[in-house]
């Protein structure tokens, strides 16, 4: 017998919370049929039974995988609660993957059902006779807007939900229960499953919700920007119910700058998190309309550096802070927060916290995290020692899902494939990917910092920095810009905006002005394309 009681971390309990405590609280969406749909918590849950119904109704058994393919709204995040509390698995999909990716991620979950937003169908129609396992789809709309589609066994959800009973018996499930899967987007090799459980789920929840991570509150409104189909949406569709923040979701329209500042001012949302290129969007509509986001108080950057110049134009132009964040799908996905700053730093200079500020943040409670070199003896933290990243706790990955090879080190933890310092207060600074650090002349340069010199140009729109063989120096940066509209530039222009910025070392051999990068399916640059496409380049000073 334990001294305290055993309860079971699940969803469901987050579930059976919100409803109790917060079901008064407003969730509002844009969907493809509805330009802003609103609702409560109360009848999100109520909801959520009715579908719960409707999926034995499908004949679904606890246990069974399936799909989503779909935005931020607020008939994902019925699907996400119904699956999980029924002791099913909900596999979020990215509709960006390439289509060879959805076919291989979709087998190799073993998928039953797909639910599949209208605007999304076409993905899945050319793959439908490559997945056998799947029963059959159900297009999340209502039967008005259903779409014309060539998909077998459709379903409208609206309808599929609508005869069904509110009332269900969820089931007491163990808190080791898988709850949801994502796959990563697969930069090398194919995709590769994590599989959370409902414990990986909740502690996550309630470490982001603290003060000097997420920060939320019941007073929030939070507009999750982050796709719901990238692991959990960093984990605010647990977090917010579990403190009763309004949600509010923007569906298919997440990249649209001008929906994004309607719905931050008429519904008054005070916080939200993305990747860097949304907010580029939104800052970029801010300025060309002319508009404010008075009500923002804070955003959340994270899934590949904040370039300086998101961080002063929301600070600076429109009194928002940024806040930035660091982790993986392999992580739930969070690891370090760039969030309050200890008193120890109160006296720091303009400069020195400006600095503080762009770095990755510091480990949240929970995530155990060490840098190591090549031999794997732990760095210290000492601002300077730069090493690999490796990671261990309650929601970080144990075992890839249905993978044969080694998911941990020797000694349990799992290295993240990133290179990055710690400072004596805990600040991470991320350096490079492993696989993307540029080796020269027996020391390494990060193209990130690279990347971020470069994007700090005023007619620089994006950059790109990858390492290219070099005959005497192993290998030499090689730098892609694309210019702002209307803008022109020369080489040596470009080049010459390094001189008192980095190592003279570090400066990039060549750099070539292009119209377009590539990206990965969550929106990263896509360095293995490019050294790809670069392969054949040579130096000038190549003999
Ligand atoms: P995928 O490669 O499948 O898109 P993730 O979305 O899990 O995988 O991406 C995780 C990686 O993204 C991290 O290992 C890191 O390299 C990068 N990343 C995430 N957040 C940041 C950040 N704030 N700064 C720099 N890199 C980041």
């Amino acid at each position: 017998m334990t001294p305290m009681m055993m309860s079971e971390l699940t969803i469901t309990s987050i579930m059976k919370h919100a409803e109790r405590v917060n079901g008064a609280t407003e969730i509002v969406s844009v969907t493809a049929d509805n330009p802003r749909h609103r609702y409560t918590y109360k009848d999100a849950f109520k909801r959520v039974r009715q579908l719960a119904n409707a999926l034995q109704t499908l004949g679904a058994q606890p246990g069974d995988t399936l799909a989503t393919l779909a935005w931020n709204d607020y008939r994902h995040l019925e699907i996400y609660y119904a699956l999980s509390c029924s002791g099913m698995i909900c596999h979020t999909i990215n509709p960006r993957l390439f289509p060879e990716q959805i076919d291989y991620i979709v087998n190799h979950a073993k998928d039953k059902w797909v639910f599949v937003d209208a605007t999304l169908v076409k993905v899945l129609e050319p793959l439908q006779d490559k997945l056998p396992a799947v029963k059959g789809y159900i297009v999340l709309s209502d039967e008005a807007h259903m779409p014309d589609t060539s998909l077998n066994n459709v379903h409208c959800y609206e309808q599929l939900i609508a005869t069904e009973k509110d009332e269900f018996d969820w089931p007491e499930l163990e808190e080791t229960t898988p709850s949801a899967l994502c796959y990563t987007s697969g930069t090398t090799g194919n995709p590769k499953g994590v599989m959370y459980t409902h414990r990986s789920t909740v502690l996550h929840s309630l470490a982001s919700i603290a003060p000097d991570v997420f920060s939320l509150s019941v007073r929030d409104i939070v507009m999750p920007i982050v796709p719901m189909f990238h692991v959990n949406g960093w984990g605010l569709v647990y977090s917010c119910p579990m403190v009763g923040a309004k949600l509010v979701m923007p569906g298919p329209k997440m990249g649209d700058g001008e929906t994004l500042c309607a719905l931050i001012n008429e519904e008054q949302v005070t916080c939200s998190a993305g990747v860097p290129t949304v907010w580029l969007a939104l800052l970029d509509y801010l300025a060309k309309a002319n508009k404010s986001v008075d009500s923002l108080n804070r955003v959340t950057v994270g899934g590949a550096a904040c370039p300086e110049m998101i961080m002063e134009q929301f600070q600076n132009q429109y009194g928002v802070d940024v806040q930035q964040a660091w982790g993986m799908t392999e992580m739930n996905p969070l690891g370090t927060f760039n969030g309050g700053i200890p008193p120890l730093l109160d006296g720091i200079s303009d400069e020195q916290r400006k600095k503080l500020r762009l770095k990755q943040g510091r480990p949240s409670f929970g995530v155990d995290i060490k840098v190591v070199d090549a031999d794997n003896n732990e760095l210290p933290w000492d601002g300077e020692s730069s090493g690999a990243v490796k990671v261990r706790g309650p929601w970080i990955v144990n075992d890839y899902y249905g993978y044969d090879g080694k998911t941990l080190d020797e000694d349990g933890w799992f290295e993240t494939g990133d290179v990055a310092c710690f400072d004596e207060y805990g600040y991470m600074q991320i350096t490079d990917r492993l696989k993307d650090v540029i080796k020269s002349g027996g020391e390494w340069i990060s193209s990130i910092e690279l990347e971020n010199c470069a994007v700090n140009h005023p007619k620089v729109a994006e950059a790109a920095v990858v390492g290219i063989p070099h005959p005497k120096w192993t290998e030499r940066p090689l730098l892609l810009v694309i210019l702002k509209d209307g803008e022109q530039m020369e080489k040596a222009e470009m080049l010459a905006w390094f001189e008192d910025k980095v190592a003279k070392w570090w400066i990039p051999g060549d750099c070539v002005f292009v119209d377009s990068l590539p990206h990965t399916a969550t929106g990263k640059l896509s360095k293995k394309d490019i050294r790809e496409d670069y392969k054949d380049f040579r130096w000038q000073d190549e003999s």
